[in-house]
């Protein structure tokens, strides 16, 4: 029976002096989630409660980090989970972008660390590993359902994946559950999306002995831009991203059409096994929104990672946020509870707006720089999106 396997839950009683240690929900087990169980629990002694709805789906996409991610956990005392063999070391990217010709990227240039393509599931994992073992407690099959205020903290209603209802008082919730901002959304909070694209991506076997390439690979092209990586168990990824009107038009869902466009591109298909570029993708649809929700913390919560705003995959820096937001979460949480005030916090929204700020700048800069096909709708989009 699943619940017999779940670690201790908080008490029912909602009296505020039920419970020496502060009791703190945090919905959604990904990179936010887990970073901001590790901040709060090395900051101070806390009841943190990790619910995920999600139950052992092993293929996650998203896997590409950059030497900034390395430092934020070693930081938060896990720079063993990058020397895990599971992980690939990335050296930075190769991009055509603007102009035909290639541009560098050389991670090797920056000092804090290195960058990497992870095993998505395993880093997953790891992080929850590394959150349990500092003593958060972690149930997956948890869906959050619904939201109601008390006067201190709020009562939260979960959904298990064995069909039963389950309700709970926390003294705080940290919202970490991606771009479907659970938490906040049910509290009417509302999220402003400024762009959305799509992104068809596949996951292919790489032959052996291949001699792929460990750097990312982008190049624009009319209808959008390819993103290729060397995922480690000798694994490519490889995703178009484009509007989703264009994909409906050209019929791109389609394997064959997909394929077809693969290899109309000019320098990734030459990056590619031919084995990888005559074989038909599996494709998974993924929405990417840049967007951000009006406000990142209330009464007794925050949100974290793409729960509290999500970036264009063109700038792969989603983990990196989540990471950090986690980090500064669990700090603002942990002075705030210290000082009964909650100044931290707010400071911590200010800091998320701040980042978010400077995403939008680089991510304008980004696609303002491709002027080849500025005729074309997808990039007349973007900067459209601009203003
Ligand atoms: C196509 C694509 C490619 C990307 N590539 C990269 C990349 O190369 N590098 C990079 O850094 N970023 C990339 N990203 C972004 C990156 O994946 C995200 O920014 C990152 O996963 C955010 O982490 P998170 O913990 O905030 O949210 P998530 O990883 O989305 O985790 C949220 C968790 O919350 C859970 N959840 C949701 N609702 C509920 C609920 N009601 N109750 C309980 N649990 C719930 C979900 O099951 C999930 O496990 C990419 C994104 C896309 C779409």
């Amino acid at each position: 029976m699943l619940e017999a396997s779940h670690p201790p839950l908080p008490s029912n009683d909602t009296s505020e002096t039920s419970c020496k240690l502060k009791n703190i929900a945090i919905i959604g087990g990904g990179p936010a989630g887990a970073a901001t169980a590790l901040s709060l629990l090395k900051a101070g002694k806390y009841n943190v409660h990790v619910f995920d709805a999600n139950q052992g789906a092993k293929i996650k996409i998203g896997e590409s980090i950059p030497p900034a991610a390395s430092a934020i956990l070693k930081r938060l005392g896990q720079s063993k989970i990058l020397s895990d063999a599971d992980h690939l070391d990335c050296t930075g990217s190769v991009s055509v972008w603007g102009d035909k010709t290639p541009g560098h990227n050389d991670f090797w240039l920056v000092p804090v660390g290195k960058g990497f393509h992870l095993d998505r599931y395993r880093f997953d994992q790891q992080m929850k590993t590394a959150a349990e073992t500092l003593g958060a407690r972690w149930f997956e099959g948890w869906q959050l359902r619904s939201v109601a205020r008390r006067n201190t903290g709020f009562k939260l209603q979960f959904h298990l994946v064995n069909g039963s209802q389950r309700q709970l008082h926390f003294d705080f919730v940290v919202d970490a559950s991606g771009q479907a901002a659970s938490f906040a959304r049910k509290l009417g909070v509302v999220r402003n999306v400024f762009d959305e694209v799509l992104c068809l991506c596949a996951i292919f076997s790489l032959p052996k002995n291949s001699n792929m390439t460990n750097r990312s690979l982008v190049e624009a092209v009319d209808n959008g831009w390819w993103y290729a990586a060397r995922l480690p168990g000798e694994r490519v990824i490889i995703s178009l991203t484009s509007d989703v009107e264009i994909i409906k038009a050209k019929g791109l869902k389609d394997p064959q059409k997909w394929n077809d466009e693969l290899l109309k591109s000019q320098f990734i298909k030459k990056q590619l096994p031919s084995k990888v570029l005559q074989q038909l993708p599996e494709l998974q649809v993924k929405v990417a929104r840049s967007s951000i929700l009006s406000g990142v913390m209330g009464e007794d919560w925050l949100a974290v990672g793409d729960a509290a705003c999500s970036y264009d995959p063109l700038t792969s820096a989603g983990i990196t946020k989540a990471l950090m937001h986690g980090e500064l979460a669990g700090v603002a949480i942990d002075r705030a509870w210290q000082s009964k005030h909650r100044r931290t916090i707010v400071d911590y929204q200010t800091k998320v707006f701040e980042q978010f700020n400077q995403y939008v700048s680089l991510r304008n800069q980004l696609y303002r720089a491709e002027t080849r096909f500025h005729k074309q709708p997808f990039w007349k989009n973007r900067l459209f999106l601009q203003g």
